[in-house]
């Protein structure tokens, strides 16, 4: 098999040579730009980020990605997906469903006169609207795939390079998170599901849970039930039930057990499904810190900038900014000099279990352009 190449470009930039040239360029070295063709619709698949958090990716690299695409003959849409959980709530509220979270990103300067083309949640109003893929993992038999991405010729996976309190949160999680609706998402947070103690639910009289329910599965009489084959584990029912109410008749536990492994799954399906011949995978390691941008504030940052990488394989570019974020100069901020060495340590698990389910490789050409 032919090894993966892995291009890279710093930091260190000049009047003739910024940041969006370099990712022009990094795009180039893919052959993003002459695999477009004629009427291409193109996904430019990013994280809008939660209102408060300011690591996020900047729109305007996004509009750089755009440009190119336009200029290449494509129609590139920019897209994210719906968040778990229902409500408005911090630190991770706001994104249950497409208007609640779109309203958000434009808060963040994600709008279409900014980008430069349409924004949208790629898994529909509810988060819910998703092709099922079947996939033979240790831990996901099947993966709930984002609609929208089903329906493109190229998808360009532009993912802000940071850590998690799993590790490495890039590509591979920019996939298996971002790129399935919420029903797969639950499955890497809380694979044990939506359970049910029905002596604990107040009875008709509350009757809270059923509005907020996409599938309209929820029935509440003296007690709730709910018909699971119609279930898609959303969690918004828990999120009223336990949140608001509080009357703990639905949950929804946050366990994240085997999370990286999850992750690893669902992104494999997301690939299965669309095709990985169509993906193209683009890392900013900029604004480092140690949580995503689903969080409300921006966490401190733990190194320097790092600059842009750019590959055809998920594994083989987040394995690459790891390896990169390990050297890094680190910044002194509270924790942060032994913090990395740990999350370093966790991230390992993303590409044991990438190299275990065939997804990609940790060994690759390294390119670094100027
Ligand atoms: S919100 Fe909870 S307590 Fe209220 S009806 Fe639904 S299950 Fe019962
Ligand atoms: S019953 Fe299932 S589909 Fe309905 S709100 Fe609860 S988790 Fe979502």
């Amino acid at each position: 098999m032919t090894k993966p190449t892995v291009y890279f470009s710093d930091r260190n930039t000049e009047s003739t040579n910024n940041m969006l040239d370099k990712l022009e360029r990094i795009c180039g070295e893919l052959g993003l730009p002459d695999a477009i063709g004629e009427g291409d619709r193109v996904m430019i698949k990013t994280h809008y980020g939660l209102v408060g958090n300011t690591n996020h990716v900047r729109p305007v690299f996004v509009r750089t990605v755009v440009d190119l695409v336009k200029r290449a003959g494509g129609i590139p849409f920019v897209a994210d997906t719906c968040g778990l959980g229902y409500g408005s709530e911090r630190p991770y509220g706001g994104r249950t469903t497409a208007p609640d979270y779109l309203m958000r990103a434009e808060m963040n300067g994600y709008a279409s006169s900014v980008v430069g083309a349409p924004l949208l949640l790629a898994d529909g109003y509810w988060g819910v609207d998703t092709y099922e893929e079947k996939i033979d993992g240790d831990f996901v038999d099947s993966v709930s795939v984002a609609a929208a991405a089903m329906n493109c010729d190229k998808i360009v996976v532009l993912s802000h390079a940071k850590f998690h309190h799993i590790g490495i949160a890039s590509a591979l999680k920019n996939m298996g998170v971002g790129m399935v609706g919420k029903k797969s998402k639950t499955a890497v947070h809380a694979p044990r599901g939506l359970e049910i103690l029905q002596e604990k639910c107040i009875g008709k009289d509350c009757s809270k849970c059923i509005p907020v329910c996409p599938t309209r599965c929820i029935t509440v009489e003296d007690t709730v039930s709910v018909d699971m084959s119609k279930c898609v584990q959303c969690g918004h029912c828990s999120s009223i039930c336990s949140g608001k109410v509080r009357a703990k008749a639905l949950k929804v536990a946050w366990t994240g057990d085997n999370m990286a492994e999850r992750i690893v799954e669902n992104a494999m399906g997301v690939i299965n499904a669309v095709g990985s011949e169509k993906i193209y995978y683009i890392n900013l390691a900029l604004d480092i810190s140690d949580m995503c941008d689903c969080v409300c504030y921006g966490a401190p940052l733990l190194m320097h900038d790092l600059g842009i990488f750019g590959s055809r394989d998920p594994t083989a570019i987040d394995h690459a900014t790891l390896k990169k974020m390990e050297t890094a100069h680190r910044n002194e901020v509270a924790a942060s000099i032994s913090k990395i060495d740990g999350l370093v340590q966790k991230s390992q698990a993303f590409f044991e279990h990438a190299l275990k389910v065939r997804l990609g490789a940790v060994e690759y050409d390294f390119i670094q352009i100027d």
